[in-house]
């Protein structure tokens, strides 16, 4: 929505495009952080007037104990859903292209701000979740297939490391550039990324040091899925058939969604026929 509101390569809270009553400045400067903070309050009331207007009483967003958001837990909370959810609240190129390339390229020879300490540390968090889900699925006696499975696997052990770490940006950094821990959850395709920059589908050009999740490509070197993938792959293709036969979606938008189903399928099938046991780890 951010980037719609104002037009391509602007900042995404540029003042230029979020005043009221007038598009006058020329500059491109963000809009001040008092700005910034008065305008996330009223948001939050404006999304909580909604909500009884409506008659949606539990989508209120309920009283703060810790008082007035402010721009420094508005930050984190973005930094959460860029890291975790690709392709979710935030937009895609929001939460890659944007935020990691464009803007950290921008800032390259300067010392990082805030945003980029943040979004580190919310990657950082978000692989160490990553690699505690494949421990547990490990311990659960769950399989892995795709070409990295095995790399995965690896990974997955070392997760006991960092169960607990309160992360700072320093130690977030060490393990986003450790290529043995380059391990992205993405839900959105039903796979874990393995990163290697230099086999990456989704990279149109040269390396990055984070994939970009929302363009994710099936024949990808970089993937591997768990039994939990498979299941997912399962659920969502029977949903896509229900849609389909729903009755609601013309004919040929039914079929295309049958054909999707298929796919889905296929996918989960071969990681059936595929699948190593996580507890055939390599040691
Ligand atoms: S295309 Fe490959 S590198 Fe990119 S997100 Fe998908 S699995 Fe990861």
């Amino acid at each position: 929505m951010l980037e719609r509101v104002g037009p391509d390569g602007e900042l995404l809270f540029g003042s230029q495009f979020h005043k009221f009553g007038g598009f006058g400045q020329r500059t491109k400067v963000a809009l001040r952080a008092e700005t910034l903070r008065e305008r996330v309050e009223h948001f939050v009331n404006w999304a909580s007037q909604l909500a009884h207007c409506l008659d949606r009483p539990h989508e209120v967003i309920p009283p703060d104990p810790h008082g007035a958001l402010g721009t420094g837990r508005f930050r984190r909370t973005l930094a959460w859903h860029i890291a975790r959810r690709p392709g979710a609240l935030i937009a895609l190129e929001v939460q890659y292209g944007h935020m990691r390339t464009a803007v950290s390229a921008g800032y390259a020879s300067r010392s990082r701000d805030s945003i980029h300490d943040l979004l580190d540390i919310e990657t950082a968090r978000a692989t160490a979740d990553t690699l505690a889900t494949l421990a547990a699925d490990r311990a659960a006696g769950s399989g892995m297939s795709g070409p990295v499975a095995r790399r995965a696997i690896l990974a997955a052990g070392q997760a006991p490391a960092f169960e607990g770490v309160v992360f700072t940006a320093r130690q977030a950094r060490k393990l986003l550039t450790n290529p043995t821990l380059a391990v992205h959850d993405n839900p959105n395709a039903f796979l874990t990324c393995v990163y290697n920059p230099d086999k990456a589908l989704c990279q149109l050009r040269g390396s990055q040091e984070t994939p970009s999740l929302g363009r994710c490509v099936s024949t990808c070197a970089n993937i591997a899925r768990t039994d939990q993938h498979a299941a997912q792959l399962v659920l969502k293709a029977d949903e896509l058939d229900k849609q389909a036969a729903g009755g609601l979606v013309p004919g040929p938008l039914s079929e295309r969604l049958r054909d999707h189903a298929v796919g889905l399928r296929d996918l989960a099938d071969k990681h059936y026929r595929e699948r190593i046991a996580l507890s055939e780890a390599p040691a």
